[in-house]
C-alpha cells in the first residue's frame, strides 16, 4: 500500500530537455530540475547524467521514494522496459532504457511513451480524472495521442497502439515523417502549421504576423502566430479555426471509434484556446454520430509546460498501485 508521505520521481525524457521532478502521491511538486540533452554523444553518458540527477535530487527523501516513471519520445515496449527507437534522436533502437537506469539508481523503474505518460498524469490528476474512457492529444512538433478505455491505457499487441496522430485526413494532403500523406499531424504538428503560414504570407494574405516576426518568415513560430491571433489578426484567428477543424475532423473517428467521455487536449497549441477548441468541438458535433456527442467533453489540459514529468510520475503510481 502507498502511503501518504511516499514520493515518486517522474523523468520526462524530452529530444532536447530532461527534466526531473520529485512529486508526491497526489501529484504535487516538491523538486524539480532540467538539463539539455544536447551534446551528450554517447547514449551511457546520458543515462549516467539522468542517473546522478535523479540521485541528486531525491538526496535526502531516497527512503521515502517508492519509483520513478520516465517518458520517452518513441515507442516502448513498457513490459520489458525497452524503447524500440526514438522518434528524433538517432541512436536509441533497442534500448533497455529500465534495466539501465534501475542499476544506477536502485529502485523500481517503469518506463513508457511520452504521448501514454501524458494521459496518465491527466487520467490521475488532471483534466481527466474522474473519467473512465480519455482520449487525449498533445499538441507539439508532433501530435501524440493516447486512449485510456475503462480506465486502462490501450496498447495493442507491440505496446505501441494509439498513434492516431497518423490517422489520414486527405488522402492528398503533405507527406508526413512517417512515409504516409495527410496525417491530423501534417495539419497540426508545429512547423506545419507554420509552413503553411509562410506559404500563404509569400502568395501575398495580409497579416501583422510578419511585422511580428521582424520580417523574418524564419522567426515565425505558433506562440508568435498566437500573438497575433489575440491582437485580433484574422488571418492568425483563422490559422487557429482552420487547425481546430481539422483536428475536430480527425476526432470525429476517434469518437466514433472509442465513444469517450471526455476528450483531453494539451501541448503548446491548446495555449490558443478559444480560438482553436471552439472550432475542434463544433467540428466534432457537427460530424460525429449523435449518440457519441451528446454528453462529450472535450477540454484543454491541465498539465502543459510539465506535462512530462507529471505523467511520468502518474504512471509509475499507477504502476506500483497495479503490481502490489
Ligand atoms: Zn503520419
Amino acid at each position: 500500500m502507498m502511503n501518504k508521505k511516499d514520493l515518486i520521481i517522474g523523468v520526462d525524457f524530452g529530444a532536447t530537455f530532461i527534466k526531473v521532478g520529485l512529486l508526491d502521491i497526489h501529484g504535487h511538486i516538491v523538486r524539480k530540475s532540467a538539463f539539455s540533452s544536447k551534446g551528450y554523444i554517447s547514449r551511457d553518458k546520458l543515462i549516467e547524467r539522468i542517473a546522478l540527477e535523479v540521485n541528486t535530487i531525491m538526496a535526502s527523501e531516497r527512503p521515502r521514494v517508492l519509483g520513478l516513471g520516465a517518458g520517452v519520445p518513441g515507442p516502448v515496449d513498457y513490459k520489458r522496459g525497452v524503447i524500440y527507437g526514438l522518434t528524433n534522436v538517432k541512436g536509441w533502437r533497442n534500448v533497455p532504457l529500465r534495466d539501465m537506469l534501475r542499476k544506477r539508481i536502485g529502485m523500481r523503474v517503469f518506463i513508457d511513451n511520452d504521448a501514454n505518460a501524458a494521459c496518465a498524469g491527466e487520467a490521475r490528476w488532471g483534466a481527466g480524472k474522474g473519467y473512465r474512457d480519455i482520449v487525449c492529444i498533445t499538441l507539439g512538433s508532433g501530435v501524440g495521442t493516447a486512449v485510456i478505455i475503462d480506465g486502462k491505457l490501450y496498447r495493442g499487441r507491440g505496446y505501441s497502439a494509439a498513434e492516431m496522430g497518423h490517422i489520414c485526413i486527405d488522402r492528398n494532403g503533405p507527406r508526413c515523417n512517417c512515409g504516409a500523406k495527410g496525417c491530423i499531424e501534417t495539419f497540426l504538428g508545429n512547423s506545419y502549421i507554420v509552413k503553411a503560414a509562410v506559404k500563404d504570407l509569400k502568395q501575398g494574405k495580409r497579416s501583422v504576423l510578419l511585422k511580428l516576426a521582424d520580417d523574418k518568415y524564419s522567426n515565425i513560430t505558433p506562440k508568435l502566430i498566437d500573438q497575433a491571433a489575440r491582437m485580433g489578426d484574422k488571418f492568425c484567428i483563422d490559422i487557429w479555426k482552420q487547425a481546430g477543424e481539422n483536428l475536430g475532423i480527425g476526432l470525429t473517428g476517434i469518437v466514433n471509434t472509442f465513444n469517450p467521455e471526455i476528450i483531453v487536449i494539451g501541448g503548446g497549441l491548446s495555449k490558443a484556446g478559444e480560438m482553436l477548441f471552439g472550432s475542434v468541438r463544433e467540428t466534432v458535433k457537427r460530424r460525429a454520430m449523435k449518440v457519441f456527442t451528446g454528453d462529450l467533453k472535450i477540454k484543454r489540459a491541465r498539465f502543459i509546460e510539465d506535462a512530462g514529468t507529471f505523467g511520468a510520475a502518474a504512471l509509475a503510481t499507477l504502476s506500483l498501485r497495479g503490481t502490489k
